[in-house]
């Protein structure tokens, strides 16, 4: 049944485990610190990847407990692991038990032969550690927690091999850990040996390699998907973090409100019991601080531990304090200031009594409070193991139980979709085709069932190609199905319907046929077709090369994967224009902003043929020149600026310019204050990360980690200088993009006649934390060729610009006033158009602005400009007030920015 079957089994044949089983010879396993000189936990020690390596395999070759696999490999070409530790006898009878757990999951099978199954089955938990790199214990902890798990003899531990199949991944992110790592061994015995590294730590999306888990952009989280929804179908998935209130030492389940109203009531209880089960394992022995209900709430889709919801699963994240190799000292005195309590009541005018203590008082969601005191790295190493066992021990203890709830929950999801949408069909003849099949292959990723009509079908007044996907509404993911498919509607919490709503932990929607700008059809009726599962991830279907291309070809402008094919093109010397107009060649009409490619000669017809079958792209021939005003186009040279405060959006944004064959150019501090910028066409200012509030990060920009918080090198941000240098290559002709509130860098910094009419807005006013925002895209104009005139826009608490006149008057949101006037001798003097001041591209919609999320305030928006070129000397500079990359999501706007990006290569 499983996708990755195959691979599966010829993975499990390479690891030192199967051979060593095979012999039956074994020493008592090496402990981490055998290896590694050190025990995990000690003071100022921190083990490398390839000393986790070596223990890894030695631990398998002399463990007949342990088996290893490489399951993929990270972005910068690191191996990635899974130790599978259990029973001898349960390890030589793994594929049953996989066989097992996955029908249970998957729930097609009669209750009878669930009772049997789950009767028959081992409980299979999933932990991992290392996915965000600064929290430094939990990858630290994981060898710990295998060689414990592999070898201790105690009667709780050896019923826990018996009943449980433990996945261990015991490094998420090994980038990240060597970033991290050799940083940290860099600034030891200095004053910035806390300080995190002044670059992602994760090559491309950094701390978002946790906000990745459906789309799957990233190799790490592609890998951890085929195990997770394709192959093993763990019951539990336990996931590793260390951001914990700084007064408490743990957070566990339960978690806090809103719960998305798709997840099975059966999993929000399952953890809640699991939750307890934690709580009071570290109450008995003795371990304080364990708190819950601490903000990480049930919403969102996405994360290592929210994404299993949807599947049925029961998902943990705990965050456990004390992330540093290095002590510290955490004042009981100082805790109320931390939790506000204490500045609170000073502000209500109670006497406070400021010698005392500010340990909390016992609370159901907080029972055993934590003193305070001197912390070392052993505590979070000792907190999550304990964390682990508890869960391993919980599942073990009820093994049945979980094996039969997966299966019931999944029962019900296949009921349930037996009303109402029956069935999603994903059209291929669709604008989108390459999204349309990144989509396909998205919901695959997550397990989801998908079948392909074998024939061409009506159903209702519509009517489908063979080849169509045909995604059933019946299936035990379900809720994976219909959450990424249909739209979010993030529930208003507010009491008082003029405070603040709760915000939602992440962002509040993300419905991908939105973003992707995809085309899927929900069908009420029954559907009657032949089909065929879909085994393995979609490819584009070859497109066609058509007519007589005496002249060149064309190439339609409408798809993401046109520009690559261009880029491809530019890249390989072929002269490659756009049209400013529509055009007719033959029978055929064609949108303005149509490539043309010119055929002169060489190895043309060759690539034209290889970017068609390998990108599905349909290339026709020109047998003359085009009647039709065209611009000539050049391979973008890109510079990208990256911060020593590294934001995630810069990495996003180079992965994606990376993708589509951009090849940014990064740029440093240095390299924009005293390089040579004349070269670039365009330069890209990422959103940078990201305090809630917009104007806040200009600073980021600017002035970057202010003196003394880290090495001198990496303080000081761009300067004036570099704004400068920034501004004089606008100036000069050249192209500036920016993302998010990097606008209001540009605004201030160039002083653009242009304001953000949000900006400083309160939540109580205006609140769009994160949702699709309906908005109209002028197609006509260079920079939206090949969009779609409706889009949704990312608005993740983003700016929606108006023009600055020069004349008359604009109320805001604050209700202030902004009045201008120019006069000369007295006489008011005629104002600059307004159109060669401020082009809007994209504007905000007039009606339903909300498609997904949640939004408060949106009359704020209405009509305002939602991207801009704003001219500057004789260049320009391309704002965006959405979020046009986020996450690598909304795929339905990424021509925006490829657009702007070879517009800036025509010469006038
Ligand atoms: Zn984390």
């Amino acid at each position: 049944m499983g996708l990755f079957q195959r691979i599966f089994v010829q993975q499990i044949l390479l690891t030192g485990g199967v051979l060593a089983l095979a012999t039956g010879a074994y020493a008592q396993p090496a402990s981490p610190g055998d290896i590694f000189g050190f025990e995990p936990g000690d003071d100022y020690k921190l083990a490398s990847y390839e000393q986790m390596e070596t223990y890894y395999r030695q631990l398998a070759a002399q463990s007949d407990r342990v088996l290893l696999r490489e399951i993929g490999k990270s972005a910068l070409g690191r191996n990635l692991y899974l130790l599978t530790i259990s029973s001898r006898a349960n390890l030589e009878n793994l594929e049953r038990y996989r066989s097992i757990s996955e029908q249970l999951a998957r729930a097609r099978i009669d209750d009878d032969t669930a009772v049997s199954l789950a009767n028959e089955g081992k409980a299979v938990v999933w932990i991992d550690g290392g996915l965000h790199a600064t929290e430094l214990a939990h990858g630290q902890m994981t060898p710990l927690l295998a060689h414990r798990v592999a070898t201790e003899e105690s009667a709780e531990m050896a019923a826990i091999r018996d009943n449980v199949i433990f996945l261990l991944m015991p490094m998420m992110n090994p980038d990240g850990l060597e970033i991290v790592r050799k940083w940290y061994e860099s600034q030891l015995g200095s004053a910035f040996e806390t300080t995190n590294p002044p670059e992602l730590y994760h090559h491309y999306v950094g701390h978002d390699n946790n906000r990745d888990f459906f789309m799957n952009n990233m190799p790490e989280s592609k890998a951890v998907a085929r195990v997770v929804y394709n192959e093993w179908y763990p019951q539990i998935v336990y996931n590793q973090h260390q951001i914990s209130p700084p007064y408490a030492r743990i957070v566990i389940p339960p978690y806090s409100d809103p719960v998305n109203p798709k997840i099975h009531p059966g999993v929000t209880t399952g953890l809640n019991e699991i939750g307890s089960a934690m709580g009071n394992r570290f109450a008995l022995k003795k371990m304080p601080g364990a708190i819950s209900d601490v903000g990480f709430s049930m919403w969102w889709n996405g994360g290592m531990r929210t994404v299993p919801y949807f599947h049925n699963m029961i998902g943990i994240l705990t965050e456990t304090g004390h992330s540093s190799p290095t002590p510290a000292f955490y004042d009981p005195k100082l805790f109320p200031q931390m939790l506000q309590v204490r500045a609170n009541a000073r502000a209500a005018g109670v006497v406070v009594d400021e010698e005392s203590s500010g340990v909390p008082d016992a609370r159901v969601l907080y029972p055993y409070p934590w003193q305070g005191g001197e912390s070392h790295f052993s505590e979070p190493v000792r907190y999550m193991i304990t964390g682990s066992v508890a869960v391993l021990r919980a599942a073990s203890d009820s093994r049945v139980k979980w094996l039969t709830n997966i299966h019931h929950m999944g029962r019900d999801a296949i009921a349930a979709g037996a009303s109402g949408t029956r069935f999603y069909l994903i059209p291929t003849d669709q604008r989108h085709p390459d999204e349309a099949g990144n989509l396909v292959n998205i919901l695959l990723e997550g397990g989801i069932e998908i079948a392909r009509a074998s024939e061409s079908f009506r159903v209702g007044d519509g009517r489908y190609t063979e080849g169509t996907y045909i995604v059933s509404a019946a299936q035990a993911f379900r809720p994976y199905v219909i959450d990424l498919l249909e739209k979010q509607d993030y529930p208003d919490t507010r009491v008082d319907p003029s405070g603040v709503n709760k915000p939602p932990y992440d962002i509040a929607g993300w419905t991908l046929p939105m973003q992707m700008g995809v085309t899927v059809d929900a069908i009420s009726e029954d559907l009657s077709v032949d089909s065929e599962p879909v085994q393995e991830l979609v490819a584009p279907v070859a497109g066609q090369v058509r007519g007589n291309a005496r002249f060149g070809y064309a190439l339609s402008h409408a798809s993401n994967a046109s520009i690559k094919a261009v880029n491809r093109l530019l890249r390989d010397g072929a002269t490659v224009h756009w049209t400013n107009e529509s055009l007719r060649a033959g029978r055929e009409t064609y949108d303005v902003g149509t490539f043309v490619i010119e055929n002169n000669g060489g190895a043309l017809d060759a690539n034209v043929s290889g970017l068609a079958s390998e990108l599905g792209l349909d290339f026709t021939g020109l047998s003359s020149r085009p009647d039709a005003d065209m611009s000539t186009l050049h391979l973008p040279r890109v510079g990208l600026y990256k911060s020593y405060v590294a934001a995630m959006d810069e990495g996003w944004t180079r992965w994606l310019l990376e993708d589509y064959g951009f090849d940014p150019v990064s740029l440093s501090d240095e390299d924009m204050q005293t390089g040579d910028l004349s070269e670039l066409h365009a330069i890209v200012l990422a959103h940078p990360d990201a305090s809630a509030q917009f104007a806040d990060n200009i600073d980021k920009i600017l002035t970057g980690h202010p003196p003394g918080t880290m090495p001198e090198q990496y303080t000081g941000g761009l300067g004036l200088q570099g704004a400068l240098a920034l501004q004089q290559f606008a100036k000069a002709g050249g192209t500036v993009v920016t993302f998010g509130s990097a606008a209001d860098f540009a605004i201030r910094q160039f002083g653009l006649p242009v304001r953000n009419v949000v900006a400083g807005a309160s939540q109580e006013v205006f609140l769009i934390p994160g949702s699709l925002i309906r908005a109209n895209v002028d197609t006509g104009k260079p920079l939206a060729y090949g969009m779609e005139s409706e889009v949704a826009v990312s608005f993740v608490r983003s700016a929606a610009f108006a023009v600055r006149g020069q004349a008359g008057c604009i109320d805001d949101l604050l209700n202030l006033r902004y009045c201008t006037e120019i006069t000369r001798g007295g006489r008011p003097l005629e104002p600059k158009p307004e159109a060669q001041m401020f082009d809007s591209v994209v504007n905000y919609a007039s009606d339903e602005l909300l498609m997904s999320g949640w939004a408060l305030g949106t009359e704020h928006i209405r009509e305002k400009s939602a991207m801009a070129v704003v001219p500057h000397g004789a260049g320009e500079v391309v704002l965006f007030g959405f979020r046009p990359q986020f996450r690598g999501q909304p795929r339905g706007t990424y021509k925006l920015i490829f657009n702007a990006l070879h517009a800036a290569t025509i010469e006038e």
